[in-house]
């Protein structure tokens, strides 16, 4: 097997300001498995404040990777992309082609302005997304309660509304604003606090529903979320959880617990995007997923990983 690694930069059309801080661009590493000239792509970007590696970290893993394919890379954006392209080698040399199909995809709404989320939800309601996404917690409690309560009124009752913490809320800032907003406008938070602990008071307290994300990088993380019974619903990104084979083990684990999953993008590029929206028709074909990214970038993305009428399309 032949490795081959290409760079390329994609730009956001405005920055995404989340918890973690704000991301204007993606750096991201382009992997083609060559064997016997059948390909397999992949695609690793890590992103700061994930607990991923540095890019820099990432390309070097990769780089000894393909110098001893036995090895796969350890770091997680690395081993991600590294098994996310074996995943497509091996599906192109059975040649066995997928059925076609759609899925439901919600928009993300990044802005921290009052003024844009009106724009930014009328925009996606009239696309016709089932669901929109908001960033909260990057701004002061009194101004995320004016901008759900907005996003709420213009959002029911046609679509969903999901909120995304990034686990910048302390407990009381977590349990003052969605104690202020009517549980029943919220579909989902996800990452309300840093610690997985809290949630649940949370859920009890707020009736709202809790999703984990960044608390799922490893399984002895997914054991412990289940078993604190912290959250509903997985937000499960291959692109950081180890690729198509490890976000498959999780799902079974989630399924067998009960809980929900979503399949979500980390803003990937149009590698990781396909393979996520492939993994989300598998496991999860009646959810509403967080794979609808391309339309956030300048750059263009192929068609089959842009949103059309709230959905991707697989033909
Ligand atoms: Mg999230």
């Amino acid at each position: 097997m032949l490795i081959d690694l290409e760079t390329r930069n994609l730009r956001l059309r405005h920055p995404l300001v989340t918890a973690h801080g704000s991301t204007t661009h993606r750096h991201i590493i382009e992997i083609t498995a060559n064997d016997n000239g059948v390909q397999g792509q992949g695609e690793a970007a890590p992103l700061p404040g994930f607990g991923l590696e540095s890019f820099e970290e990432s390309l070097t893993a990769l780089e000894n990777w393909a110098k001893n394919p036995k090895r796969l890379p350890d770091s997680p954006a690395a081993r991600s992309g590294a098994t996310t392209a074996i995943e497509n080698l091996e599906k192109a040399k059975s040649s066995t082609s997928p059925t076609n199909g759609k899925i439901a995809v919600q928009a993300l709404i990044g802005s921290a302005e009052i003024s844009s989320i009106e724009s930014e939800v009328s925009d996606a309601l009239e696309q016709g997304y089932l669901a929109i996404k908001m960033k909260v917690a990057a701004t002061d409690t009194k101004t995320d309660i004016a901008r759900i309560r907005r996003a709420a009124h213009l959002v029911r009752p046609h679509s969903a509304l999901r909120l995304d913490a990034n686990g910048g809320w302390s407990l009381d800032d977590a349990l003052h604003v969605l104690s202020a907003i009517d549980s029943s406008d919220v579909d989902l938070v996800e990452e309300p606090t840093v610690n997985p602990l809290d949630w649940q008071k949370i859920r009890e307290e707020t009736g709202i529903k809790i999703g984990a994300d960044e608390q799922l990088t490893n399984e002895l993380q997914v054991h412990q979320l289940l078993q604190h019974g912290a959250a509903q619903t997985f937000v499960l990104k291959p692109s950081v959880i180890g690729g198509p084979s490890a976000t498959r083990k999780i799902a079974e684990l989630a399924r067998r617990n009960g809980v929900n999953i979503l399949i979500s993008s980390f803003l990937d590029g149009p590698i990781a995007l396909r393979s996520a929206r492939d993994l989300a028709m598998e496991l999860a074909p009646n959810e509403i997923h967080g794979l609808g990214t391309a339309s956030l970038f300048v750059d263009k993305f192929p068609v089959d990983v842009v949103p059309s009428g709230g959905f991707l399309h697989r033909s």
